[in-house]
Parts: C-alpha cells; sequence; structure tokens
C-alpha cells in the first residue's frame, strides 16, 4: 500500500450544488480533509475566516504565489477575484493518509491534473440547463447583470465536464452522496494503488 491519501479534485458550474454535496459527504466521513482554499473575494455573511475559506487581500495573495505558497490559483472569471488551495496543508493531509476533497474551479484543476495525474477528477453536474437557470436565479440576491454573469460562466464551465474522470448529476443531494461515496471506494480498490 502506498499509504497515501486520495486527492479528490471537485468541480461544476455555481448552481450545480458542489458545496452541498461536498458538505453532505464530509457530515458522513470527518475522516476526510476538506482544503479551505484562500480568496480575495469578501466573506459572505455567515462565512468564517479559516472555515469557509482565508480571506486575504490581493497583495497577500500575490505573496502567496510569489513565495509557492499555492499549488494552483485561478482568476475566477465570475466575480474576478483570486482563489488557490494552500500546498502544505494538502500534501500534509495526503502523507498522513487522509483522503483530501479540493473543491475548486476548472482553471484550477487542470493545474492539478498536470501536478498530480493520480488525483481524481469529478465533476457535478445540475439536473438539466432549465434547474441551473431555476437555481441560480432562485438565490434572490442578486441583480440581473450578476445573473447573466453566473449563467455565461456556468455554460463555459459545462464545456469542460469531458476533462474528468467521473460526473456525478446532482438531482438529489442523498444519491449524489453515494455516488461519489461509491467513486472513492472503487479508486481505493484501484490494482495501481495496492
Ligand atoms: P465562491 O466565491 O462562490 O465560494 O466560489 C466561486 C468559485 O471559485 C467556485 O467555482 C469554486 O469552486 C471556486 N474556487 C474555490 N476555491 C478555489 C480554489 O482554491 N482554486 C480555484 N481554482 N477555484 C476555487
Amino acid at each position: 500500500m502506498t499509504g497515501q491519501g486520495l486527492l479528490l479534485v471537485i468541480s461544476g458550474p455555481s448552481g450545480a450544488g458542489k458545496g452541498t454535496v461536498c458538505r453532505a459527504l464530509m457530515a458522513r466521513h470527518p475522516e476526510v480533509a476538506y482544503s479551505v482554499s484562500a480568496t480575495t473575494r469578501k466573506p459572505r455573511p455567515g462565512e468564517i475566516d479559516g472555515v469557509h475559506y482565508y480571506f486575504v487581500t490581493r497583495e497577500r495573495f500575490e505573496e502567496m504565489i510569489a513565495a509557492g505558497e499555492l499549488l494552483e490559483w485561478a482568476m475566477v472569471y465570475e466575480s474576478g477575484n483570486y482563489y488557490g488551495t494552500p500546498r502544505q496543508a494538502v500534501l500534509d493531509n495526503l502523507a498522513a493518509g487522509r483522503d483530501v476533497i479540493l473543491e475548486i474551479d476548472v482553471q484550477g484543476a487542470l493545474q492539478i491534473r498536470e501536478k498530480f495525474p493520480e488525483a481524481i477528477f469529478i465533476f457535478i453536474l445540475p439536473p438539466s440547463m432549465e434547474e441551473l437557470k431555476k437555481r441560480i436565479t432562485g438565490r434572490g440576491t442578486e441583480s440581473a447583470e450578476s445573473i447573466s454573469k453566473r449563467l455565461a460562466c456556468a455554460a463555459t464551465e459545462l464545456s469542460y465536464v469531458k476533462k474528468y474522470d467521473y460526473c456525478i448529476v446532482n438531482d438529489l443531494v442523498e444519491k449524489a452522496v453515494e455516488k461519489l461515496e461509491a467513486i472513492i471506494i472503487a479508486e481505493k480498490c484501484r490494482v495501481q494503488r495496492l
């Protein structure tokens, strides 16, 4: 056995419910480590620094890039903010045998694919474009401009689905989590990982 944990990369358009699926998986499997990203965006109500994200200034983020502290980083089109994965926590968890989830956009996933070809790439899809539109518009907190930006970004993200190893349609969260668990179990049984 290699003793290394699995590196699970989870992407999907805004409104596909990837955050909900990841939280449900973590609730069932507290032993899985969730990589807390750094971002330059402002916290939303209820978000806690160090739990949901490390909220940093643009200067600090650029320092992290220069110092090689990030495994991957990207400017996410939707908001124009930087997002990145702190390197050390991920490497430490993997070395300790813990599975790690990176919930990141497609640009970041492509960088991880280059650096960690053994990582597992999972794309979360909404049940339909109609449902995606409903979920994005239904948040009720956003301007028409922000909604149309989100929809355009969702369409771009969707075009990357074929670059992933697995795709899960999130019609029911329970079912989506079961599929995610099944993928993890199957990956742990791969002969190459023994
Ligand atoms: P939000 O601002 O809604 O929390 O996230 C916006 C987008 O940024 C989502 O698609 C999310 O997956 C992505 N994201 C979050 N953290 C990271 C990260 O560390 N790296 C990259 N590349 N994308 C991230």
